[in-house]
């Protein structure tokens, strides 16, 4: 197999060219876009542009193709049985809200539990929340081990209470931590629960398989996976997705209507109210086919190779608090400078076009957990280099000097 070639891999974004001097250590929050995604999207409003599904004209009948093979490309690529599974949303914290949204409707009812993790990102714990004050469904919170693990022990008892869903990250945007996902999802179901994967952050990481995983629900959005903004997918096994009340209603989304009765289209129509975003589609796609010409082993053992090099450069960077592990973890790395405010470190990196993200990282209740006002995030995609990572160390030995 050929050595990886990271320089490359970076060419193909032009963003590094239009912004030379930056280390960009952001890629949690968002992941620059090859220029095959750009083109695609692109290319579909310079020669494409129609709405889809409605229009008895060719344009619009070659704009739906265009979208519904984007929709098989996504179905093969995370393995659903068919494309019915997979529903087009703005993203997964649409697609969450969905889920819940369409559960409490139907499935969850007053006095019944749901089981979350105590590092979930807002939009796998505020969804649920909304829904469950309102429906008295009660919430049951997994804690954390010493190192920042989830504690299993703990999982196994709160399943007891049999929960009606479970829902958790692939891997916390936080800490980077890559959860025991097969583990989870045989205990949960195993206790007879709905379960719900939260993979904004996993599937990048790894491609995901959805009849190997098995879960009821998997979500991502388009990008955090080189695909473009406003795009996401939720993914449901059929018979669970038909249970779904929908969220959105309109256009697309319905079979007949009077003023009387609605009855809906078909999945995946029925969860897909209004004009879709057909570009989004598309450039997701795209930046799919354009991943299958790399070797996923490849990325991710680039990426691991980052990570070494930055845990041993911090272990030599006196004063430097690490909240997340270096086992088991997928190139996220959440840590603070003594005491000091993130902010202000995340300030002094900046100053140096060092692009990382500060604060709690839309996950609270982990940094009240955690008793700390939040942390500096450091996260590696695979066209970051060994430069790009010496970089962030010297600025952050340097942020050490001037704050300590
Ligand atoms: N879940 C996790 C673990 C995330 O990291 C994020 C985004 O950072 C989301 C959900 C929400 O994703 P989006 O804002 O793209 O909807």
């Amino acid at each position: 197999m050929p050595v990886f070639d990271v320089q490359q891999f970076r060419q193909q974004f032009s963003f590094f060219q239009h912004n030379p001097g930056w280390v960009y250590l952001d890629n949690a929050a968002t992941m620059h876009k090859p220029d095959a995604v750009v083109s695609a999207t692109s290319q579909f409003y310079q020669q494409h542009n129609s709405n889809v599904h409605r229009g008895a004209h060719q344009l619009s009948q070659q704009a739906t193709r265009l979208f519904e093979q984007a929709r098989t490309t996504v179905c093969r690529y995370i393995n659903a049985k068919s494309s019915e599974e997979v529903i087009f949303t703005s993203g997964a914290t649409a697609a969450l809200n969905q889920i819940a949204f369409g559960l409490m409707h139907t499935v969850l009812g007053a006095g019944e539990r749901v089981l979350l993790t105590q590092l979930e990102h807002h939009a796998n714990i505020v969804p649920w929340q909304l829904h469950c004050q309102r429906y008295g469904v009660i919430i049951d919170v997994v804690p954390l081990t010493a190192d920042n693990q989830l504690d299993m022990t703990a999982y196994q008892q709160l399943l007891e209470r049999k929960p009606k869903v479970v829902s958790f990250s692939h891997i916390s945007n936080v800490l980077g931590h890559i959860q025991p996902i097969d583990a989870m999802l045989a205990l949960a179901k195993k206790a007879g629960a709905i379960t719900v994967v939260d993979g904004a952050q996993g599937v990048v990481y790894k491609q995901p398989d959805m009849q190997q995983l098995d879960c009821d629900f998997y979500v991502f959005s388009g990008h955090k996976l080189y695909g473009p903004t406003g795009i996401g997918i939720l993914y449901g096994k059929k018979d669970w997705l038909e249970k779904l009340t929908p969220i959105f209603a309109g256009g697309e989304m319905i079979e007949q209507v009077s003023f009387v009765n609605t009855t809906f289209n078909k999945l995946p129509f029925k969860l897909e109210a209004g004009t879709p975003n057909i570009a989004g589609a598309l450039g997701l796609a795209a930046a799919i086919d354009w991943l299958q010409l790399y070797n996923t082993e490849q990325l991710i053992q680039h990426k691991l190779l980052l990570l070494k090099e930055f845990y041993n450069g911090l272990s030599v960077i006196k004063g430097i608090d690490i909240l997340s592990l270096p086992v088991h973890n997928a190139g996220i790395v959440a840590l603070n400078v003594s005491n000091e405010h993130p902010a202000d470190v995340a300030e002094l990196l900046n100053q140096q076009n060092i692009a990382v993200r500060s604060g709690q990282h839309c996950a609270m209740p982990l940094f009240s957990y955690l008793a700390r006002p939040g942390a500096v995030r450091c996260s590696f995609a695979a066209y970051n280099s060994l430069d790009d990572v010496n970089r962030c160390l010297l600025a952050l030995e340097q942020a050490v000097e001037i704050l300590t």
